[in-house]
């Protein structure tokens, strides 16, 4: 049964292909603040309003100077002072050198700044300490040495951190063109699940699902829509679905495994589906169900990928629900956003501890683990398993930064070796 599904690496090269295809409607745009655009993906490209730097400029504390001169060790007169925030000054006369802070605009005529650590002055005089000498260029940055005025610096679709944030603002802009959010339905089902602020009575859960999704969707900066908590019937599925898939992803949790009241499925094929899979060989997350379903009214208002409503049915055991959505909903949702670049982020690290009896050999395994990423030179980051009872361990979970992958007819992994990890 289980051979018919798809692998990882094919059930995520279904994803990408889908992702690919709904990158190419653009998301409308919307124009924000600089502290508000923390986190977002930029709509027109970012380019610069002048020469980075402006000016010639220096990097250190000491005496611009010409080099050829100051490599004699004979002193130079001082023919002037110039600190940061000083319009450009000089022109620096021959046999002299001009006092300069960092920042500071570099006189026409030097071509070089001796560091204040690496001179003798005396009274209005300062020479290079032998046997130092200085090339031309040392301790300057010529204007236009990172960009020149109309360069593009950031291109469309690039995400907003602090870096990007401080290049938008040195180059004058107060706010933003950004894409809109997409917007993300969480749709938690279960009879058994009662809300965050309420006793669970016998047989049943706190939902943990939906503020975990939402969670995950802020994080991968689009806005999450959580929807009542359904029940398991098809009429309760049939009439939450017909809300749902206005977002421009729906994301269902539970009611994907094979149970008589696991009846996902059946509801996402009467609001006319489309299914790219039912199921994939990884563990945890193995029913999870991909496809995108057309809304029946015309009004896409709310929803800005058309008329498409792409959805994941995620396993509802919580570890099963953030490995999935990390794996493949993030993909996705990173298309929908306008990012450049999305997706599963994987790195290498290696095993302090072996990984036990194997598991099923044909399934992918994403296992939670603890990665130590204070690395020293030349060492991969140790990463070790947090023991877990299972894909409802969401004590595990919280334990865990990362999954340990474990690829299909893998045998027990020994200590040492190096890995593949999954990555928040
Ligand atoms: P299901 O995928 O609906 O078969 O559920 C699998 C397991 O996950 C069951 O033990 C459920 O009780 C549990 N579960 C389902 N939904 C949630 C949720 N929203 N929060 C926490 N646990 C859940
Ligand atoms: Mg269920």
């Amino acid at each position: 049964m289980s051979a018919a599904l798809p692998s990882y690496d094919e059930a995520a090269a279904i994803v990408s292909a889908q992702a690919l295809e709904a990158a190419h409607r653009t998301p409308q745009i919307e124009r924000v603040e600089l502290h508000p655009a923390l986190g977002r993906i930029l709509a027109q490209p970012l380019h610069a309003d002048t020469d980075q730097p402006p000016f010639a400029r220096s990097t250190r504390d000491g005496f611009a100077c010409r080099a050829s001169e100051a490599s004699t060790h004979n002193f130079l007169q001082l023919a002037g002072a110039s600190r940061a925030g000083d319009a450009p000054a000089g022109p620096l006369p021959e046999g002299h050198a001009w006092e300069i802070m960092t920042g500071a605009p570099i006189p026409p005529g030097a071509d070089s700044v001796l560091m204040i650590e690496h001179v003798e002055t005396s009274g209005d005089m300062v020479r290079l300490l032998p046997p130092r000498t200085i090339k031309p260029g040392e301790n300057i940055v010529e204007q236009g040495a990172q960009a020149r005025k109309g360069d593009e610096l950031l291109p469309v679709g690039s995400t907003m951190h602090a870096a990007q944030i401080a290049l938008a603002a040195t180059c004058g802009h107060a706010a933003l063109d950004v894409f809109r959010k997409p917007r993300v339905a969480i749709l938690t089902t279960g009879d058994e699940l009662v809300p965050v602020s309420s006793t669970p009575g016998p047989g049943q859960i706190r939902n943990s699902n939906a503020p975990m999704l939402a969670a995950l969707v802020k994080s991968a900066g689009a806005e999450p829509w959580v929807l009542p908590t359904t029940a398991d019937t098809a009429e309760a599925l049939d009439a939450a679905l017909a809300v749902a898939v206005e977002a421009d992803l729906l994301l269902i949790s539970g009611g994907v495994s094979a149970g008589k009241f696991d009846i996902v499925e059946p509801a996402l094929a009467r609001a006319g589906a489309r299914f790219h899979f039912t199921g994939v060989r990884i563990q945890p997350g193995k029913p999870l169900v991909f496809g995108d379903t057309s809304l029946s009214r015309a009004d896409t208002d709310q929803n800005q990928n058309g008329t498409k409503c792409y959805f994941f049915g995620l396993p509802g055991n919580p570890v099963s629900s953030a490995v999935t959505f990390l794996l493949f909903a993030a993909r996705v949702l990173g298309a929908l956003s306008g990012s450049r670049d999305s997706g599963p982020r994987f790195a290498l690290a290696r095993l302090a501890t072996g990984s036990g009896k194997p598991g099923k050999s044909d399934l992918t395994r994403f296992l939670p683990a603890f990665c130590t990423f204070s690395a020293s030179l030349g060492q991969l980051p140790e990463v070790e398993l947090v023991p877990w009872a299972g894909s409802g361990d969401l004590a595990a979970l919280a334990r865990s930064n990362c999954f340990l992958v474990v690829p299909e007819d893998a045998g027990r992994l020994e200590a040492g070796s190096i890995v593949r990890i999954l990555l928040p």
